[in-house]
């Protein structure tokens, strides 16, 4: 049987969380979710015994069931606004806000931590938003609910168990090399094996993996889409106690600066309390290979560091002619890669501001131990432009007001950051592109940036196919 009423192509947070509202509400659906990726029990990252990355292809961190949220550190934004995505703008905060309710809602039927952080505390959090204000960073509070890494893989492994259960049929290592449209309506994918599957409407939700596949399936099919914003930055890791009483108070602390040399926006992104810095791979469509940093922080004592660690990103918007986002993300990446020997860099915030290569023997120096044994100690401001790399000793210096210590020399910065999410799909307010029947939301069309919104997305997404939500 090739014919299905939906096609899910990735089974990221986004896809799962459209099948699971598609199979709820009608259990009688014919849903294909088809993964390039392994299912969870075979998501194995061989680094995590050998400490070294191998390079798999698809990478096992962010590629097979549950997508780059299987070993994130499961941080849910539950914000309603300003945070994790531009979904509010699409259908107003007031949708937005019912969706975060049911996700979060879907999320601890199947496990998750009831536990919320950044909600009490008022004084603390107003005491650091008082810091903040005089070093002209502007304070995002948002509850957040920690799945926490290894809690994350089992809270997805039963919602494989309960998809394949309600007659989903999931197929893995299976990955879509093209869509099917003919006279402006999708009709199906054909799969890299030369399978076709048809179905009169397909949801893409390739995540930032597969955003550079999808930026190609748009050029080819005349799929409306703009460039979009890329963010491109560090990873910091420093102690523990430099970010304790930001830590403490809200877990993840949203600090928001605009740069006075160049009025860039910079933020912190993703902030991991006792957790660890880790390698990102990505496989673009011409077959390069690249490999960035992320972090995340387990729930259980038996991991935990004794370092924290964030990203700084600078998001870069481009103006005419230039159309390429996302290989200019691409192109500093592969350079902190060349300059790495094929891994990412990390280097002494002492030594960035100098511009010269950190040494293994200057690392130690300091009191932070590198979490990423994989990093090679070089020179960071070799590789990123200048205006970012200011913008950086920017934010870093303006938070130190906040935290102080982070702008201390022993800082770690590793290198280079880069959120593939910038090739913008124009949708309607149901979701669709300009090829009708097909959807696509989740991080690879750029209106989403992490679990939270694109969880949501998946849901809405259903909601609409389902024709249970009015767009007029
Ligand atoms: C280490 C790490 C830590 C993170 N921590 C957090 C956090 O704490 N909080 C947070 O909110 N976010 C976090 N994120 C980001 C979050 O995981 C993503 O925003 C989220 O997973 C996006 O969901 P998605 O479904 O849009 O895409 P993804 O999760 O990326 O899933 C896309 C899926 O599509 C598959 N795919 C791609 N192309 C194809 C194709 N052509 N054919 C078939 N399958 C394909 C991929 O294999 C993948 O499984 C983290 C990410 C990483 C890597």
């Amino acid at each position: 049987m090739k014919k299905y009423d939906v096609i899910i192509v990735g089974a990221g947070p986004y896809g799962i969380f459209c099948a699971y509202e598609l199979i709820e509400k009608d259990p009688k659906k014919k849903i294909l979710l088809l993964e390039k990726g392994n299912k969870i029990s075979k998501r194995i990252c061989p680094k995590r015994t050998t400490g070294k990355c191998i390079n798999c292809n698809p990478c096992n961190i962010t590629c097979g069931f549950s997508g780059a949220g299987a070993f994130s550190d499961g941080k849910l934004t539950l914000a309603k606004q300003e945070t994790g995505g531009n979904l509010s703008e699409l259908i107003g905060v007031d949708k937005t806000e019912e969706l975060i309710k049911r996700m979060d809602a879907i999320y601890l039927k199947f496990g998750a931590d009831p536990a919320l952080h950044g909600v009490d505390n008022k004084e603390k959090i107003a005491e650091i938003r008082k810091k903040a204000i005089q070093a002209d960073l502007k304070l995002i509070e948002s509850p957040i609910r920690h799945l926490g890494t290894e809690a994350s893989y089992e809270i997805y492994g039963k919602l494989e168990k309960h998809l394949k259960d309600n007659g989903v049929t999931i197929k893995f290592n299976t990955m879509v090399d093209d869509i099917i449209v003919k006279d402006g309506k999708v009709e199906g994918v054909i799969t890299k094996d030369k399978d076709e599957y048809l179905s009169s409407t397909v949801v893409v939700g390739s995540g930032r993996e597969g955003s550079a596949w999808f930026k190609e399936i748009c050029n080819k099919h005349n799929i409306e889409s703009v460039p979009g914003t890329v963010d491109i930055g560090v990873r910091v890791e420093c102690r523990d106690e430099v970010m304790k009483e930001l830590n403490e108070a809200m877990y993840e602390s949203k600090l928001v600066y605009y740069t006075k040399t160049f009025s860039d926006k910079v933020r912190t992104f993703c902030q991991n309390p006792s957790g660890e810095v880790a390698l990102e791979n990505y496989t673009l469509p011409n077959g390069k290979h690249l490999t960035t940093v992320n972090g995340h922080a387990y729930k259980g004592d038996k991991y935990k560091t004794e370092n924290t660690n964030f990203a700084l990103l600078v998001s870069k918007n481009f103006t005419e002619p230039f159309k390429e986002p996302l290989e200019y993300g691409a192109a500093i990446a592969s350079l902190a890669n060349m300059l790495a020997g094929g891994t990412v860099l990390v280097q002494s915030y002492g030594d960035f501001k100098k511009h010269r290569r950190s040494t293994p023997e200057r690392i130690l120096t300091g009191n932070v131990v590198p979490t990423l044994k994989d990093a090679v100690p070089g020179d960071l401001s070799a590789v990123i432009p200048y205006r970012i790399f200011e913008d950086i000793v920017e934010m870093l210096e303006a938070l130190d007001k906040v935290a102080p210590g982070i702008a201390n020399n022993e800082t770690l910065l590793y290198g280079v950051e880069v959120k593939f999410y910038s090739n913008k799909v124009i949708i309607g307010k149901d979701c669709q592109t300009s090829i009708k029947g097909l959807y696509s939301i989740g991080d690879s069309s750029s209106w989403t940036r992490g679990l939270s919104l694109a969880s949501s997305m998946g849901l809405y997404v259903a909601d609409n196919i389902l024709g249970l939500e009015k767009n007029d």
